[in-house]
């Protein structure tokens, strides 16, 4: 399948055939395919100033910093711009060890050890595989690098057994999005708040495919615990439409009784990157952050997201256990053993291809989910007919 055109909520491959697109590259066309607010954006950009690098002050860069700053992430900070969600974790996880020789183990040794949970997913460098307590990312990339410890996801108990001296943060997503659509419990991540303020942590969220809207608030921990004030969030995905982009912010939080900015422990040279934060992309950038500032897309995907967990729970599947997630990162649970797979293929593999077939564009969750990321401006009547195709496969599956 060769995609050749995109329209809105639509796909076309090459042979001309149409596909209700839930995917949406990946939970990243957060305002659909062509999207003129996008394409103008960029093409203006292109036509003005490209690229220039950072040797030289970026206006572009500076307004849409203050603007996720002080309209998406709400709490005072500074943004570093880069090209992909691994970058910016591997970002956040460089900051993390300046703040472990910063703030030291009583014994005056570097802290350098990140907490992580099973079935998170934090990207393919090295850096960021070594965060992802996954098996099927890291194998035969071994030895990975060392720094990295997990836990199983809302375990309170096995969190706190593995704080040890060398720890010095604690990194999650809202919702496990790759790993399967789970959800952090709320008190969960209440008290991973509470960690690491108990043992001065850095408290780490990977807003990657959460953050944006995606989830029905402006980042996804809003939804699930309004109250939090992270340290470090890293964000990609959704941030600029479908044109790669990253960028990691840094709380302005004291870390000492001088007075001592987290932000400011990451000064000019400790940290750099080409591409990151070009002219065009900020650009781009700027122009869908702030549609998604001033528009309603987070009352907007709740709306939708609850349409999408009533419809596909009532139509009662043997095959659905039930949907997962907020706003428009849904998950649809499938149920083991109430339908046979080809060898070698997993359930939500398989269903995926079978939607595809179909005409829908879905994307599986770890081994048993079928993900649910479309834009999210997608048409409520786009919505539904995806629904009904939906319903055709897992009907027929039953
Ligand atoms: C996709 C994803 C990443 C990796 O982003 P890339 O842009 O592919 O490097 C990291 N964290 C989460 C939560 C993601 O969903």
């Amino acid at each position: 399948m060769t995609m050749g055109k995109g329209e809105g909520s639509y796909l076309f491959d090459t042979d001309g055939r149409r596909y209700v697109d839930f995917c949406a590259g990946i939970a990243t066309c957060c305002l659909g395919h062509c999207n003129p607010i996008v394409v103008n954006a960029l093409c203006d950009q292109a036509h003005r100033l490209m690229h220039c690098s950072n040797l030289y002050t970026i206006g572009e860069q500076e307004k849409l910093a203050k603007l996720i700053v002080e309209d998406v992430i709400g709490i005072p900070g500074r943004v570093f711009f880069c090209n992909s969600g691994a970058e910016a974790n591997d970002g956040i996880i460089k900051v993390a060890r300046r703040f472990g020789h910063r703030r030291p183990a009583a014994d005056g040794s570097p802290r350098y050890e990140v907490i992580t949970f099973r079935k998170g997913f934090h990207g393919r460098t090295l850096g960021s595989m070594a965060a992802t307590g996954q098996e099927k990312i890291q194998i035969e990339f071994d030895p990975m690098l060392i720094g990295f410890t997990y836990v199983d996801f809302n375990d309170l108990d096995g969190l706190r057994a593995a704080i040890r001296k060398e720890t010095c943060g604690i990194m999650l997503e809202a919702i496990q999005g790759e790993g399967g659509v789970n959800p952090v419990k709320p008190e969960f991540l209440r008290a991973v708040a509470e960690l690491c303020k108990e043992h001065d942590l850095l408290l780490m969220i990977d807003e990657v495919q959460c953050g944006f809207y995606r989830c029905g608030t402006p980042m996804g921990w809003m939804g699930v615990c309004p109250e939090l004030k992270p340290d470090l969030v890293s964000c990609a995905k959704g941030i600029a439409g479908g044109f790669p982009m990253g960028c990691f912010w840094v709380s302005n939080r004291a870390i000492n009784d001088e007075g001592t900015e987290l932000a400011s422990i990451m000064g000019p040279g400790s940290h750099g990157s080409t591409f990151g934060g070009t002219p065009l992309a900020c650009a781009t950038s700027y122009a869908v952050v702030s549609e998604l500032v001033k528009g309603h897309y987070g009352e907007r995907a709740k709306r939708m997201g609850e349409i999408i967990k009533s419809t596909v729970e009532g139509w009662q599947l043997p095959v659905v256990e039930c949907v997962r997630g907020l706003g428009l990162l849904r998950g649809v649970a499938l149920r083991r053993g109430s339908f046979s797979v080809p060898e070698g293929s997993t359930p939500s593999a398989y269903v995926n291809s079978l939607c595809m077939a179909a005409g829908l564009l879905c994307c599986p969750a770890g081994t048993d989910t079928l993900r649910i990321i479309p834009a999210l401006n997608i048409p409520e009547e786009v919505l539904a007919e995806g629904l009904d195709i939906l319903r055709g496969v897992l009907s027929q599956l039953a």
